[in-house]
């Protein structure tokens, strides 16, 4: 029987978020095809991450090699091509991150498996993969079907399907012998340089005190922070706010910012041009100030309120200060 396959990111002992994404994603489309799905795990010393991993996935396929203790697209391609081809997966997912636009145009030709990248959905029909690809900044949702074949690569986008929760399952760990002979010179890993970090990480916030050119310039600002440390959260923004040395870059959400997926999004003075709108709709629960009832913003809303801030904010905080 044809499986999904994932494949597990991970870097400087850490699985990466969009791992647990595909679990989710590769979970459905196992069931919607009455197949499993098998979380591919490449590196050195893996046993903590393969126990790990078998608690949420029906088998993880684990290949243990020097070569493969960073992330190099050469030796990583090698070995998996050599699964692939023993084990003849229906699709092969991989994230739309770096590691995934590295590896998987050169994998589908290697293998003749037809390709979709970047996908914000993936559904079978008839055994032929379909895809849901975000284009033109996230303007249109192309809905593309792929040839048919007997096995699939996608990349799949980080930040749009929700991560798989730990111990739902009890899979099996299989260790694989690494095709890879001798070292790798072509392309080598040299070090690792960590971005230096220089504030608040957005993404990792569960409630988002959001803020768009509406405010009028600089001076709220403090009050939108303070509204965020007493929701327990943090400020972010749309990109107005950054050109204008509103806020630092790090705190923008949208195409040519990050991508959040908050509990709680309060979007405050921001119109919700698509190019801001595509990095937030994930959110759990979207509130939006704006006091244009025609803003687009109201149409990925949950709740809106239609009103200058000046005039809400008080309450909010006044609210807040009662709950508490
Ligand atoms: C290539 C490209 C990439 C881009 N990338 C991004 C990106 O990553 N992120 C991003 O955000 N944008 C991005 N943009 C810009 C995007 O197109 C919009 O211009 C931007 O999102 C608008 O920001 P805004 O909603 O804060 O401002 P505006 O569109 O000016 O909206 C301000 C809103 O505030 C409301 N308002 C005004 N006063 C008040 C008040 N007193 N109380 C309540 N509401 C009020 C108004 O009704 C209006 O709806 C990009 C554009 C391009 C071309």
């Amino acid at each position: 029987m044809s499986e999904i396959f994932i494949l597990v990111e991970h870097r400087q002992g850490k699985i990466r978020d969009i791992t647990y994404e595909m679990f989710g994603l590769g979970e459905i489309l196992a069931d919607q095809q009455g197949t499993s799905f098998t979380a591919v795990l490449l590196g050195h010393d893996m046993k903590n991450f393969a126990e790990d991993l078998s608690m949420r996935t029906s088998k993880v396929l684990v290949v243990e090699d020097e070569n493969l203790k960073n992330f190099n697209s050469i030796p990583y391609q090698k070995v998996l091509s050599s699964l692939l081809s023993k084990y003849q997966p229906l699709l092969f997912l991989m994230g739309h991150t770096a590691v995934g636009m590295d590896l998987a145009p050169s994998l589908s030709v290697e293998m003749d498996f037809p390709l979709a990248t970047d996908c914000i959905g993936l559904s079978f029909e008839d055994g032929q993969l379909k895809a849901i690809r975000s284009i033109y900044g996230g303007k249109v949702n192309a809905a593309v079907s792929l040839r048919k074949s007997k096995g699939y690569l996608a990349t799949m986008r980080p930040g749009v399907f929700s991560p798989k929760m730990p111990g739902e399952k009890k899979g099996g760990i299989v260790m694989e012998p690494s095709p890879l002979q001798g070292t790798i010179d072509v392309k080598k890993f040299i070090e690792y340089i960590e971005a230096p970090v220089t504030g608040e990480d957005i993404t990792q916030a569960e409630i988002l005190v959001s803020v768009g050119q509406g405010i009028g310039g600089p001076e709220p600002i403090p009050m939108f922070e303070e509204l965020a440390r007493n929701l327990g959260g943090t400020v972010s923004c749309s990109r107005p706010v950054v050109d204008r040395n509103w806020l630092p870059k790090e705190r923008q959400v949208g195409i040519s910012g990050k991508t959040v997926k908050p509990k709680i999004y309060l979007a405050i003075g921001i119109s919700g041009a698509f190019q801001h709108v595509t990095a937030m709709q994930g959110s759990e629960t979207i509130i939006a100030i704006n006091k244009d009832p025609r803003a687009p913003i109201f149409s990925v809303a949950d709740y809106g309120i239609v009103d200058d801030f000046q005039n809400v904010i008080p309450i909010l905080k006044e609210k807040i200060k009662e709950m508490r």
